[in-house]
């Protein structure tokens, strides 16, 4: 084994969800109430005021960063909501499952290593940072340059422009850094003495999204009005080799493209939206948003990096548009290989003809016709040809029985997520008759199933289900698609814990029909159709495991020497934070003590700057008397003023919390700081409970708005 590789094995799929803490819990649902009660809120306010014309413009699925206003209406509603909030009961049970997970994320937690994941099989790996920073590095600089500050902000600035144009700049973030990461590639035969990686780039611009459903669209007119096989699952490929013409003589040519998504150029893009114009109109407006989502920047511990070459187009693995991207150049790549009488199809980088009535040498001949085409568009392709059986995706086909069984990959076993796992019950549920539908789908008869059965079975029983798969002779049901999804329906997307014994689900809906029963004002845009419940999940061991690896990374970054001082005050003794008021994004605690009557009063807030200068605010309130409202901290300091009262204050850190960040769009800060206010009165006895929505003050300055 490579130097300081350790190899690690779960045992177990890493989708599987540990318990979470009461406290993480309580914090993502407040986050989910929130989100809600302001989609509730706007949704009333254009229901009461039509005349104020709801969007009419294409949004592209952004929201608005607009606070709502408060409606008196749905007051009862909200307070039902926030109390709701409050009250959640926990039990403490805990599977044997649950056990280990929770144990191996104790261990994961602990461990100043990262967990690299293998690329293709289970397999984690542990590195110590320096290894891993010096592995990555040598994988960034074999495709990277070092790219000058002004890329990122040239780039920033033609986001600007297209949001500007559509008048969504007000609501579109500035990309996230995201930093680079690897995967470590372990199927490789050479690894233990030569490690090699895949990187990935997870930094994207929001414009992706714009440019996904724009290539939606344009993709959806292509294969509307031709007849070429682009395959968007094993399904579509089983559907076509089940009405393709086969013979005794038939034979397949199967074929992968070379690194496909980095291979894409903006010239053959280009040509494929050429193509593409035939079908369906493309504005030039639509053509440059498509090409500009495509110019990224790498981040590693902050520096930008840009692809070699003179160019900054690149199609990354994960971009928000990266799929449809290759969709479209699939399908341009299929249309001239139409003229080779074959029938042929395409699943992203894999590709598959079946050739009939040819001699081996014809298929031969047909064989470099088509690594000409792709050789003329500038990709590279691995092929093979004359086979009558061949395995694809996770089938193998074969032509002279014209049966197909399913294929896995040699040494890879099937995970399923555990019926012990936090996931929704009706998720786990579902779990074992999908596999045995999956099982059947990819199975052309029972003597098939049956023989590739014991793996799966075992899996299952393995992963805790009594399920017992079985053949389905009536496959009516193959493969039904209804993914209709009712519009103006409200979502409320509380997460799921098994620990939690309140019944969430009864106690919403009954809050919904008390407040809006037939007659209600309100009734006809909130009820039981309109607004709907579905549980979300918690984060799973891989997510865990991700952001163990980018705390680890962070602790070993040099830290930026800005502000070495904690403290500034002038006197370190009266320093209101023990020598520590100069740290920032906090929340803090201030303890209000009556001389006279020796009780104490707890006050709660947050600052996303430095301690000191929120502190400074604080005592400017307590001093003058137009301030005297601007907290209840200062309201209270006032009471006790007036009245001649001697108190004392005290300050302190609760914890600390990341302000708004791009790339979860989440404001942990303003998260943070409702926790403590709605869950722990006894630490913030003066703040007021009664609002679920509040406005985040820090969002505001990474919208593309704000950028300049
Ligand atoms: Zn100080
Ligand atoms: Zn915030």
């Amino acid at each position: 084994m490579a130097d300081g590789f350790e190899k690690i094995n779960l045992g177990y799929s890493t989708k599987n969800i540990p318990l979470p803490s009461e406290k993480d819990y309580l914090k993502c649902l407040i986050s989910k109430a929130e989100t809600f009660m302001r989609n509730i809120r706007w949704r009333t306010f254009f229901f009461l005021n039509p005349d104020i014309t709801s969007e009419s413009k294409e949004t592209y699925g952004f929201k608005s960063t607009k606070s709502p206003p408060f409606i008196p209406e749905l007051k009862e509603f909200e307070d039902g909501m926030l109390n709701l909030v409050q009250n959640i009961e926990f039990n403490h049970s805990k599977s044997q499952f649950q056990k280990n997970l929770s144990e191996d994320v104790n261990k994961i937690k602990k461990d100043n290593k990262l967990f690299v994941a293998a690329d293709k099989t289970t397999n984690f790996y542990k590195l110590n940072p320096d290894s891993y920073n010096k592995l990555l590095e040598q994988n960034i600089t074999k495709d990277y340059k070092k790219a000058p500050q002004s890329a990122e902000r040239t780039n920033t600035l033609e986001d600007k422009k297209i949001a500007n144009t559509l008048d969504l700049e007000d609501r579109i973030d500035t990309t996230a850094q995201t930093q680079a990461f690897i995967t470590l590639k372990d199927h490789k035969p050479n690894f233990s003495n030569k490690p090699t990686c895949r990187l990935i780039n997870p930094c994207k611009s929001e414009i992706g999204k714009i440019s996904k459903q724009l290539l939606q669209r344009i993709n959806s007119s292509i294969i509307n009005s031709t007849e070429l096989h682009q395959w968007k699952n094993t399904d579509a490929v089983i559907e076509w080799f089940n009405i393709s013409n086969k013979h005794s003589k038939s034979a397949f040519i199967s074929f992968d493209v070379c690194d496909f998504y980095p291979s894409i150029s903006s010239d053959l893009l280009n040509n494929a939206l050429d193509f593409a114009s035939r079908f369906d109109t493309i504005t030039k407006e639509e053509r440059h948003i498509i090409q500009h989502a495509k110019k990224s920047v790498l981040y590693d511990k902050n520096t930008p990096w840009s692809k070699r070459g003179n160019t900054n187009f690149d199609v990354t693995m994960g971009s928000f548009d990266g799929a449809e991207t290759c969709e479209l150049i699939g399908l341009y790549l299929l249309s001239q290989l139409q003229d080779l009488d074959i029938n042929v199809g395409l699943y992203r980088d894999d590709g598959l003809a079946i050739c009939n009535n040819k001699t081996p040498r014809q298929i031969e001949l047909i064989k470099k016709q088509i690594c000409n085409i792709f050789a003329s568009n500038h990709l590279r392709i691995t092929i093979e040809a004359n086979k009558s059986c061949i395995n694809f995706l996770d089938v193998t086909l074969n032509l002279s029985t014209g049966t197909y069984s399913p294929y896995m990959k040699p040494n890879n076993t099937p995970l399923y997520v555990n019926k012990d796992s936090n996931h929704p019950p009706s998720i786990i549920r579902n779990i074992p008759e999908s596999i045995n539908k999956r099982l059947n789908n990819i199975s052309s008869n029972e003597t098939i199933f049956n023989e590739s059965k014991p793996e799966y079975q075992e899996a299952l029983t393995k992963s805790g289900y009594d399920y017992k798969l079985k053949f389905n002779s009536d496959q009516t049901n193959k493969t039904r698609y209804n993914r209709k999804r009712t519009r103006n329906v409200t979502w409320f997307n509380p997460p799921y814990s098994e620990n939690v014994t309140t019944n969430l689900g009864r106690k919403f809906f009954y809050l919904l029909d008390k407040c809006f029963p037939p007659g209600h004002i309100l009734h006809k845009l909130l009820n039981r159709n309109t607004v709907k419940l579905s549980y979300s999940c918690m984060p799973n061991i891989k997510q865990i495991i991700s952001t163990h690896n980018k705390a680890v990374l962070k602790k070993c970054e040099p830290k930026p020497n800005l502000n070495p001082r904690t403290c500034n005050c002038r006197n370190n003794t009266m320093c209101p934070l023990d020598n520590k008021c100069m740290t920032p994004s906090v929340v803090y605690q201030a303890t209000v003590k009556r001389h006279d009557t020796n009780t104490e009063e707890t006050y709660v807030g947050l600052t996303e700057h430095s301690f000191k200068t929120r502190y400074n605010g604080h005592m400017s309130s307590f001093k003058n008397n137009e301030n005297k409202h601007a907290t209840a901290l200062s309201e209270y300091i006032w009471t006790l003023k007036d009245k001649n009262v001697q108190y004392s204050l005290k300050w302190k850190i609760l914890s600390k919390a990341k302000p708004y960040s791009t790339s979860n769009k989440l404001c942990n800060l303003c998260i943070e700081e409702k926790y403590f206010i709605i869950h722990r009165p006894d630490l913030s006895s003066l703040n007021k409970r009664n609002e679920l929505v509040s406005a985040c003050r820090h969002r505001k300055k990474h919208l593309l708005c704000n950028y300049n």
